[in-house]
């Protein structure tokens, strides 16, 4: 349908308008959950402002890119793809100065990209966006597409986005620390089962009617607990940084085969214990990216991929160049293990924080972060982390990472 065959909206009363708003704040403000807030901004900014569609980008802590969080328009496995790098475009200057931007005519508008409309076949006309700002700090942007009726936004339109955004922002906030919360409730309750085990094993020692033939297991059993605490500190202090925006990328050019057969040569004896062996095959790449960080998201996955791989396995690795964010080189690092393979039901929640399969989580030792870690590291690169998986046949799982240019 052509703008001007849309029917136009009665636009309300400016005081009813704001009475709506007032009320709308009030819902944000009682909304925890991050999901449903998202969807209810912007929902509101569609009504507020009687446009076609609304979208909302959020600053990433770490890269400062901008990712599409929800939109009316996108579909969520869309979104996925698009990320508007620092300071560029509409989104990315509005982010940077922290003010609001009106295009009345996105073509006369030499900073407006079209890639989102390809990806999406949607035509953009005109945009209204405003900072999402917090305490003096842009969290993100929230953006109104075409005004119904073809109409030009007014004072107005810009004064009540303005004002719902800094409304949601204190929302989005509001929400991401509950979240944080929920994290440390989980992250002690997970503390609790070794130190339980510790703590009963330290009682059983101190008995003096214990056998000696005895002391040794419990000692063993400490020894393994103790391990586990250790590693449980580590994964929710890299986890905590890397959420919070507060780990930096080290990033510097590298050989990507040295880091694979380096990497490669730290789980061999994990590997050599359940007799899998491990090929790598690809061009040589120069990496442009945190050597120590890529290192760490190719030790989980490797580790992964042994222990829960099957005995006279094998595990895969291959590497090969892609497109990655705005036409940059990429390269793609797989590894493919010859294990049990996750089912789908199980793939869905892979990335989520503390989630173990529960078939594999018996016998096996693990925090549940390994994955969620790899994926903010890769994220932080602009890169993606990917998994296919068959049951029975094995887990693919792939990420991204910027390599240099020929003429770098
Ligand atoms: P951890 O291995 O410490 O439990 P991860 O976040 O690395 O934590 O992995 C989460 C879960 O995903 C594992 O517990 C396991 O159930 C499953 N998983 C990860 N990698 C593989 C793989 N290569 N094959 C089968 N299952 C896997």
């Amino acid at each position: 349908m052509k703008p001007s065959q849309q029917p136009l909206p009665t636009v309300e009363p400016l005081i009813e308008r704001y009475q709506r708003l007032i009320e709308i704040s009030q819902q944000l403000n009682s909304t925890l959950d991050l999901n449903s807030l998202l969807r209810k901004i912007i929902w509101a900014a569609k009504e507020l402002t009687y446009t076609e569609a609304t979208s909302i980008l959020l600053v990433d802590a770490s890269t400062g890119h901008l990712r599409f969080e929800i939109a009316s328009n996108i579909k969520p496995q869309d979104m996925e793809d698009i990320i508007v790098p620092k300071g560029t475009g509409i989104a990315g200057w509005v982010a940077e100065h922290g003010e609001p931007r009106v295009i009345d005519d996105v073509t006369t508008e030499p900073t407006w990209s079209k890639r989102v409309d390809d990806t999406i076949e949607f035509t953009t006309r005109s945009i209204l966006a405003v900072p999402l700002r917090t305490h003096k700090k842009v969290i993100g942007v929230l953006e109104a597409i075409n005004k119904i009726g073809g109409g030009k936004w007014d004072e107005n339109d810009i004064n009540i986005l303005t004002t719902l955004a800094s409304q949601a922002a204190i929302a989005i906030e509001n929400a991401r620390l509950f979240q944080q919360s929920d994290f440390i409730a989980e992250m002690v309750h997970e503390l609790r089962t070794p130190l339980a085990a510790l703590k009963a094993s330290t009682v059983l020692l101190l008995r003096p009617d214990l056998p000696d033939s005895k002391r040794s297991d419990i000692i063993h059993t400490m020894h393994g607990e103790t391990e586990r605490l250790s590693r449980l500190t580590t994964d929710f202090l890299d986890l905590a940084r890397l959420e919070s925006g507060r780990a930096r990328l080290d990033m510097s050019h590298f050989d990507v085969t040295k880091l694979l057969e380096e990497s490669v040569d730290v789980v061999i004896p994990q590997a050599n214990d359940k007799r899998v062996t491990i090929h790598i095959d690809g061009d040589p790449f120069i990496a442009n990216a945190d050597r120590g960080k890529v290192k760490q998201v190719l030790l989980n996955l490797l580790t992964n991929a042994i222990k829960y791989n099957r005995e006279n396995g094998g595990i895969f690795i291959t590497v090969q160049q892609v497109t990655g964010v705005e036409d940059q080189p990429y390269v793609q690092i797989s590894v493919r293990d010859t294990g049990y393979g996750i089912s789908k039901e199980h793939q869905k929640h892979m990335f989520e924080k503390f989630y173990r399969v529960a078939d594999t989580a018996g016998f096996t030792q693990g925090t549940g972060l390994g994955l969620v870690i790899a994926q903010h590291i890769v994220q932080a690169h602009s890169g993606q982390i990917t998994l296919e998986s068959e049951q029975g046949v094995g887990s693919t799982f792939a990420f991204t990472i910027p390599i240099t240019s020929s003429q770098d």
